[in-house]
């Protein structure tokens, strides 16, 4: 028989709230839950520790500036990054295993996108007597270093050799792929804390090396700006453009013609970038490589936009002479190469197919086969093998010099110099502070793959006590029966004609539909998403969830152990442990 209340149309169930209260059930269990959260696979190989997770989760619910905030904490180049980070991220997302990886890289992006007027406050950490740190190099790696430097309090002297900042970002990557707008905007951000910067300064011309003696600390960030060159004969004819210069030259916003057809020698991203703009100057473009597709060392995505966009490739091509024809072409003689075992560095080895040879003709020549570091102005004690030499704390033979980005040996990518940067400040920060507690990058590390938290640093940097890291939650730790199937959203782009009109940029950004769609489809591994499943399905209503403020407690006096939570919990941050 139905039991019916007057005024109420569904099955009522009653609850006796007092005595509930008054009984403290929850000494009857064996076991308490408790959250432990882990780290998600993507932030463990971002080299910027982005909090991905959380920004995610924070963009999925609207709360675009607390996602930019969150971002700002760990990187200074969100707007950057979103566009041209070769996203590692992606690739370690556990999503991968369940359909398709969450597109981090866009959504890093669309962040940037919608708070770009927004400059969150960024507070200033109070530096009693306020030392002094010279930044030489105003790159990715410098930028961050200075930023961070500035959060803790330091006084920052800024030295860039060129009229204006941002090293490759500003000099290199053209404005289809990173416009400079966005640009100007991160820096401005970063300037805004108050940094005393020297432009048009080469440090070793305008002011010697030695001058820097007068900071507390140095941290070198010069990249590696040298073209390198082919080492034959012919490369410094008229019509042979160094990859950097021709890449400077268009980012300068100099637009002109090198000719209908024009070889382009070399496979990384300078390469790429030089034979997309080529493209966008009218000119035919193969690119000659000395290996294969499979060993080009540019961002797959840039080999992939580069063939989209109508650049020819020819591969295990060795340029060995380079002339002028009569009729002004340039004549260039490659020897036809063949992969046989590996080098010491592991690659796969060109080596030469004897008496074979090839002979290509173009309008104009552009070499981009790699980069070296100017270091003539640096002590030869602080360099080894053309670079500056660091231990894994970035820390040269000189105490109080630091160095990182490009001209160390590193990955050569933006995130990994921002990481650097932000590395670079923490040690200098230890080292100004007299500790020499090296144990702490492995309490502040983002699992186990370098990237450091510098949110984790400053929570623990006053009283010099930081709690243990987080482990690595892997796919099959989470609790996927509670997860929807749903498609990647691919990024809208311009059309291949309207791209090859001029320099706009190629990649179109989200819609807000497609970015929280996007946001929405992160597990937000090993941390609370209030996805609301323990309130639920807790039988005793003991969980409250507080997603504004971040919160998630338990009545532990009233909750019975049974497990419930942790068994719904999709992505596994309840465990029961024993109550004490
Ligand atoms: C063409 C090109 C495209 C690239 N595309 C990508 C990409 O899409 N994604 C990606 O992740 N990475 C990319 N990279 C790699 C990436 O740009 C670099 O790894 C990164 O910029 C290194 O940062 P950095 O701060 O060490 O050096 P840089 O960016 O080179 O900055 C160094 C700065 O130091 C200044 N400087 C040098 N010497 C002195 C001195 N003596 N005194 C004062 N200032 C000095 C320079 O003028 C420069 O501004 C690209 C590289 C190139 C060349
Ligand atoms: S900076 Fe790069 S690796 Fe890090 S989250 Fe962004 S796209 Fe991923
Ligand atoms: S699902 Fe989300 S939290 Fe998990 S690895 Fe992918 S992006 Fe990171």
């Amino acid at each position: 028989m139905d039991i019916k209340y007057e005024g109420l149309s569904e099955l009522v169930i009653p609850i006796s709230y007092g005595s509930s209260e008054v009984i403290e059930t929850g000494k009857w269990g064996f076991e308490k839950p408790e959250a432990a959260f882990m780290t998600a696979p993507c932030q463990e190989v971002c080299p910027a520790g982005n909090p991905i997770s959380q920004f995610l989760y924070l963009a999925s619910e609207g709360r675009y500036e607390e996602a930019l905030k969150a971002l700002l904490k760990e990187n200074p180049f969100p707007g950057v990054c979103g566009r041209v980070c070769f996203h590692p991220c992606e690739k370690d997302c556990n999503r991968i295993q369940y359909d398709e990886a969450v597109s981090i890289n866009a959504m890093e992006r669309n962040v940037f996108d919608v708070t770009s007027k927004h400059t969150p406050d960024m507070p200033l950490l109070s530096n009693a007597d306020s030392k002094g740190v010279a930044v030489v190099g105003a790159g990715p790696a410098g930028l961050s270093a200075a930023y961070f430097l500035r959060l803790m309090g330091y006084r920052v002297t800024l030295f860039e050799a060129k009229k204006e900042l941002g090293g490759v970002m500003r000099w290199g990557i053209p404005e289809y792929r990173l416009p400079k707008s966005i640009l100007r905007k991160e820096i401005k951000r970063i300037l805004g804390l108050s940094i005393d910067v020297k432009m048009g300064v080469r440090v070793g011309k305008e002011i010697s090396f030695d001058e820097l003696d007068r900071f507390d600390a140095v941290f070198l960030s010069p990249g590696a700006g040298l073209s390198l060159s082919l080492g034959i004969e012919g490369e410094d004819l008229k019509k042979v453009w160094r990859g950097g210069d021709f890449l400077d030259r268009i980012n300068s916003g100099d637009r002109f013609r090198i000719g209908k057809e024009v070889l382009v020698i070399g496979g990384g991203n300078t390469a790429m970038d030089v034979a997309r703009s080529a493209l966008r100057l009218g000119s035919k473009v193969i690119v000659a490589y000395r290996r294969t597709r499979a060993e080009m060392p540019a961002i797959q995505d840039e080999i992939h936009e580069a063939e989209l966009e109508g650049v020819q490739f020819e591969f295990l091509l060795q340029p060995v002479k380079i002339s002028l024809l009569k009729n002004k072409k340039i004549r260039v003689k490659f020897q036809r190469m063949r992969i046989r075992g590996r080098d010491q560095s592991g690659r796969p080895k060109a080596i030469p197919l004897l008496g074979a040879y090839v002979i290509r003709e173009a309008d104009g020549l552009i070499k981009a086969v790699g980069e070296g570091a100017d270091l003539s102005w640096i002590p030869e004690t602080l360099c080894r093998n053309g670079l500056i030499h660091v231990n894994s704390f970035l820390t040269t033979p000189h105490a109080k010099f630091f160095a990182g980005g490009d001209a160390v040996d590193q990955p050569r990518t933006i995130v990994t110099a921002i990481g650097a940067g932000k590395k670079a400040a923490i040690s200098i920060d230890l080292y100004l502070r007299g500790s020499a507690d090296d144990d702490v990058f492995s309490k502040i590390r983002v699992g186990n793959k370098g990237a450091l938290s510098m949110e984790a640093y400053l929570s623990g940097r006053n009283e010099g006590n930081w709690s243990d890291p987080k482990e690595v939650i892997s796919y099959p730790q989470l609790n996927t029966l509670y997860f929807e199937h749903s498609p990647r959203v691919e990024m809208r782009k311009l059309g291949k004609d309207k791209a090859l009109k001029d320099f706009s940029e190629v990649n179109l950004g989200y819609t807000s539909g497609e970015a929280r769609v996007s946001a929405l489809r992160c597990f937000s591994c090993g941390t609370c998403n209030y996805c609301y499943n323990c309130y639920f399905f807790c039988p005793e209503g003991v969980v409250s969830l507080d997603p504004q403020h971040g919160v998630r407690t338990v009545d532990l006096e009233h909750c019975k152990g049974c497990g419930t939570c942790a068994k719904v919990c999709p992505r596994n941050i309840v465990l029961m442990k024993e109550a004490g």
